[in-house]
């Protein structure tokens, strides 16, 4: 029985993992819970499963949830009520719980980071789906993982296909560690990528995309923020950093190929052209469970894959022009250092910018380049974790003051 720690528990990563753990309930048990403000969804959580913590980010909630937790019935009430804990304390208690085999990472944004930390140097193996701590703070977080021993499960979907690949190879040991290192035999990555919400867009149509727009996507159900990076395509430029990190490859060696139908979930290139894919229906659900029953397989009753129902499976390049963010990413992944700490910062707040409606959807990319520019005589290669969290505040504080300043580039669009 593996015992698991879920950050984010009422998110779209946190409620799938939790849908796991009830159809295994001999594999799996929950102990820890984190959840940032609903309070509804994380009471029912803490009825199905008696975690022995809950964690909220948001301490000022604590005595409302003791509340509602009181006001169940007693037959509805958990077993054993949960050692309740907030604020940045408070997560990093449940990320590093003692009882924990495995955190799933299903916060979203920077706010994952020291949580993550906090179960890598209790030393406890991560199914990372937040990739935005490992963007934001790779240089730091990759020696953590050395020291501690912890091991880096890939939970998106992508990286868990070219983990997934690699485990067919002779590799599989260095691929296991993703400690950053260069994983032998690995010629090159290619990441698929659905296109997002505007695949079927002209770049004159993107200047009028709404919220609503943005947050429809074709082929995956998931939170807002990283709908919407799907949109923009900051989300695959996000993963070939992600990507880069876990893996080891240089940047010539990652491509990112268009494929509207999601079914091939990314593929590896090995040195004698060998090429690797895994396939599978578009759904969170089977990336998340390789982590959990990782190095076995469990046996599933979900919908199989028919080829002959897609027939067809199609690829494309990306278009660059239409979607800047991919090439700010490669670039930022290409500078080091802090620079991709400053590209993550800078698009969690445009876009948050963007679902609050103050600024264009084609205000996104444009506010980040801006960012990063501004960034670029400030860039330190070996940032400690001091730096990434000053550097993180400063581009978030940046794109707020252009967005008050309404900066004429925003009106222009
Ligand atoms: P979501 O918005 O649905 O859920 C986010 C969770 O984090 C919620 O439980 C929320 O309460 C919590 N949270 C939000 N702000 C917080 C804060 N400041 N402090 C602590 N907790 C906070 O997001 P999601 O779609 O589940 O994505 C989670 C992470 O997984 C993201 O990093 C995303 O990029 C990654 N990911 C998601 C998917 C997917 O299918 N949803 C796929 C691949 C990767
Ligand atoms: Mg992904």
């Amino acid at each position: 029985m593996k015992a698991i720690s879920v950050l984010g528990s009422t998110g779209s990563i946190g409620t799938q993992t939790l849908e796991i753990i009830e159809e295994f309930p001999q594999e799996f048990k929950v102990v820890a819970l984190t959840a940032g403000r609903n309070l509804p969804l994380l009471v029912k959580q803490i009825q199905q499963h008696s975690p022995e913590v809950v964690a909220l980010a948001d301490e000022s909630l604590l005595p409302e949830l003791e509340n509602q937790l009181n006001a169940l019935p007693l037959e509805e009430r958990p077993e054993q009520p949960p050692q309740l804990t907030g604020g940045a304390d408070g997560l990093n208690t449940a990320a590093s719980w003692d009882h924990a085999d495995l955190v799933v990472t299903g916060i979203v944004g920077c706010a994952g980071l020291l949580p993550t930390l906090a179960a890598i140097r209790s030393g406890k193996d991560l199914a990372l789906a937040n990739k935005e701590t490992l963007i934001a703070a790779g240089p730091v977080v990759l020696p953590e993982l050395k020291k501690s021993g912890s091991r880096l499960l890939p939970a998106d979907s992508e990286h868990s296909a070219i983990f997934q690949c690699l485990q067919g190879t002779p590799w599989a040991e260095t691929a296991r560690l993703s400690t950053g290192v260069p994983t032998p035999g690995l010629r090159s990555i290619h990441l698929t990528a659905s296109g997002g919400a505007f695949r079927d867009w002209s770049t004159e149509e993107l200047k009028t995309a709404t919220v609503s727009d943005a947050i429809s996507h074709p082929n995956w159900s998931m939170g807002r923020k990283i709908t919407v990076d799907s949109a923009t395509l900051m989300n695959k430029g996000l993963e070939v950093i992600e990507a880069h990190y876990l893996f080891g490859l240089d940047y010539d060696h990652i491509e990112i190929v268009i494929h509207p139908q999601s079914i091939i979930h990314s593929m590896i290139e090995l040195t004698d052209s060998s090429v690797l894919a895994q396939l599978g229906w578009p759904d969170m659900k089977l990336p998340i469970l390789y982590c959990m029953s990782w190095p076995n397989r469990l046996q599933t009753p979900w919908r199989r894959l028919n080829l002959t129902e897609i027939g067809k499976l199609s690829f494309r390049s990306p278009d660059t022009e239409k979607y800047p963010c991919m090439e700010l990413a490669y670039a930022a992944g290409r500078s080091g250092g802090t620079m991709p700490a400053v590209l993550n910062a800078a698009n969690e707040e445009a876009v948050a910018q963007f679902l609050e409606e103050k600024i264009h959807f084609i205000d996104i990319p444009k506010t980040i380049e801006i960012a990063c520019e501004k960034h670029k005589n400030e860039l330190k290669i070996d940032p400690s974790l001091d730096d990434i969290l000053t550097i993180d505040s400063w581009a978030r504080n940046f794109v707020k003051e252009q967005v008050k300043k309404n900066a004429s580039y925003i009106n222009k669009s």
